[in-house]
């Protein structure tokens, strides 16, 4: 559809914004990033972007609309994954675009309409359902994720935590700005490398390996074989995805347990 698609990093904001030209339509960002947890500093960009004409649509599906409202920040389309925190059970397929203005929002209606992207009536109703309990899903989602990153931040096997509500986080400030609440998703590196992640991977109990996250069950993931097998090593290590690096899905068991299950994991090692 002659379509040209730049990949750049929103952590230096100004090398980024360099990307913009006069036929720039849409920048598309996610924050917080899958899987890194990287935070975008997005009231910024949307006032660079609509200088320049150009729309940004923000990916919130991580922080979910009861932690961050990236409409406020100036986002022209904001989209969730429905499949994850909003459904919240693992059970349901599907996603939600909001915008502020109309007319964007009739040309979206026609392409979903004409491309038929269309919520099935059963997914609709558990949609529905999951949303009554975003609330208080979220609140021990972050509660819960909390504890688990500052457990591992001070376990020898580990070598880094990337959650947003570390102060360790370098965007931490910035995340405190931005939201109410710091997540569920939570990524660690450990002290090893392949052989040491399959280990810790296969070890858990809990924390079911698995690839979706957002749902009430903790999920442990791993990206190098699973979301970004498709990447070279090469284009993961130049992205900071590195062989000894998991990614957490924080459910709603207790905390105590959800420590428990990482400490016995991590022993293996
Ligand atoms: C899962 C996910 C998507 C894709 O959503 P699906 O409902 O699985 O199609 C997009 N963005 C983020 C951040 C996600 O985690």
């Amino acid at each position: 559809m002659g379509v040209e698609v730049v990949f750049a990093s929103t952590l230096d904001m100004e090398g980024f914004l360099r990307h913009l030209t006069s036929k720039t339509r849409l920048i598309w960002v996610e924050t917080p990033s899958n899987p890194l947890l990287r935070v975008t500093d997005v009231p910024t960009l949307c006032q660079r972007a609509h200088q320049n004409g150009t729309l940004v649509a923000v990916d919130s599906t991580f922080g979910t609309p009861y932690f961050q409202t990236p409409l406020d920040w100036g986002a022209d389309i904001v989209m969730h994954s429905m499949t994850k925190y909003m459904g919240g059970h693992s059970d349901l397929l599907g996603g939600v675009l909001t915008v502020r203005d109309p007319a964007l929002r009739a040309q979206l209606f026609e392409v979903q309409k004409v491309s038929g992207a269309v919520a099935s009536p059963f997914d609709s109703w558990l949609t529905l359902r999951g949303l009554r309990t975003l609330a208080v899903r979220m609140r021990t989602h972050a509660h819960n994720a909390q504890k688990v990153a500052e457990y591992l931040e001070q376990h020898p096997k580990v070598s880094r935590v990337y959650y947003p509500g570390l102060p360790s986080h370098p965007q931490h400030e910035l995340a405190k700005q931005l939201m109410t609440g710091f997540g569920g998703m939570v990524g660690f590196e450990i002290k090893g490398n392949v052989n040491e992640a399959r280990a810790v991977l296969q070890s858990t109990k809990l924390f079911l390996l698995a690839a979706s996250l957002g749902g009430v069950e903790s999920i442990i993931s791993y990206p190098v074989l699973m979301s970004h097998a498709a990447m070279t090593r090469e284009e993961r290590y130049a992205r900071g995805i590195q062989d000894n690096f998991l990614r957490l899905s924080v459910g709603l068991e207790e905390s105590e347990d959800l420590i428990a299950d990482l400490a016995n994991a991590l022993a293996t090692l």
